[in-house]
């Protein structure tokens, strides 16, 4: 059951509501022992203003990098650069590795997404971490790509921020393509190609690369292996406790079937429960269905998950391999349908993900004016 008092987001300030609650501390220890700590910005070391923001307005985050670049239809030349044209292995599609090789194209990408009207971009390092570049002889380049595409788009952030419209960049934590709860082998169910520990390192570098580029969140995103996630999770602390800082964490998973339950096996409020104690600013779905497709799974997340705030980036629809990007909702029905999840109350955080492009996020921001944030309620 949900007590109503606690706070409604868009009308009461959060230093308001901690004021309050500390008044309360000696009568109700309910309230103080379940309060998210992360909704305060002097919570974090980095990117606490975000939550100020948060508590007014629905946010906007980027749209899809991977199907961004897939347009630009690059050569293997061009992924390589001067610097790695002697390599043995193709790396045409390896979209990190463009941070070191052609910086000013991601660049450009940002730039669009930021030009249609959003507050957060994500870093091209989705598959930046020493595990995924394995599968193209570069694990020992993880860290520079990471700290390569967190520097360039802190840079675009700090030129394209004004006092009115703060701009945000949120490091891109991915899953890899070597899970630790599903076998990769039909014949062997317990057959594992990964464990816990190597995720932790694999995590770790990749965080302490991306806080050093000067991130001001993380968002460990398209989670389909709960086992990976956590390890991701622990590593961020981890890191987190070590240098003394915090930074706004988002965590999005990926229901990608019609059985409402994510690739490891967990429905979206089990998956809330596995993951809910890294205290994340916010929990959401993205990826995968689209987001006609996606609703149910939102409203039982966002009923697991009262007192988080819910973030929301769907796919341009479901694939389809005949579009140019493989995707083909148009902006004005990617916005509609989010436009409608605004208006039942379901979401905090919207933006796009595979085949959303700057058009895509234009009409997001469109659709989102006026809209009021979803309200947060404590859980009993
Ligand atoms: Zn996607």
């Amino acid at each position: 059951m949900k007590n109503a008092w606690i706070y409604n987001a868009s009308t009461l300030s959060v230093s308001l509501l901690f004021a309050s609650l500390g008044a309360k501390r000696n009568r109700d220890h309910r309230l103080i022992s379940t309060l998210s700590p992360t909704l305060s910005p002097d919570s974090y070391t980095r990117g606490g203003e975000l939550v100020d923001v948060l508590a007014h307005r629905i946010v906007l985050m980027d749209g899809a990098m991977g199907t961004q670049i897939q347009l630009l239809k690059l050569s293997e030349a061009l992924y390589r650069g001067e610097r790695f044209k002697d390599l043995q292995q193709s790396v045409q599609g390896n979209n990190e590795l463009l941070n070191l090789t052609c910086p000013h194209l991601i660049e450009d990408i940002h730039e669009r997404f930021f030009e249609s009207g959003v507050d957060i971009i994500e870093t091209n390092t989705f598959g930046a971490t020493r595990i995924a570049q394995q599968d193209y002889g570069l694990a020992d380049l993880a860290y520079e790509m990471n700290t390569a595409g967190a520097q360039l788009a802190c840079k675009l952030r700090d030129r394209l921020s004004t006092p009115a419209h703060q701009r945000f960049v949120f490091g891109a934590l991915g899953p890899t393509p070597k899970t630790a709860s599903i076998s990769p082998d039909v014949a062997d169910p317990g057959a594992r190609n990964v464990d816990y520990e190597t995720l932790r390192q694999s995590y770790f570098e990749q965080v302490r690369a991306l806080v050093e580029g000067g991130v001001d969140g993380l968002i460990l995103e398209t989670i389909f292996d709960t086992l990976n996630a956590k390890a991701a999770l622990f590593a961020i602390e981890e890191y987190f406790e070590q240098t003394e800082q915090r930074l706004p964490l988002i965590i999005s998973g990926t229901v990608t079937d019609a059985s409402g339950r994510i690739l490891s096996g967990q429905t979206v409020s089990a998956f809330w429960l596995s993951v809910s104690h890294a205290k994340p600013l916010a929990v959401g779905l993205n990826c995968a269905l689209g987001a006609a497709l996606m609703r149910p799974y939102l409203q039982e997340l966002s009923h697991a998950a009262p007192d988080t705030y819910i973030c929301c980036y769907p796919n341009a629809g479901l694939p389809n391999p005949m579009s140019e990007t493989g995707f083909d909702e148009t902006p004005e029905v990617t916005s509609a349908l989010l436009h409608e999840f605004a208006q039942q109350g379901l979401v905090n955080i919207v933006g796009g993900c595979c085949g959303t492009t700057p058009q895509h996020l234009f009409e997001i921001a469109k659709a989102m004016g006026g809209q009021t944030p979803r309200a947060l309620f404590r859980k009993d």
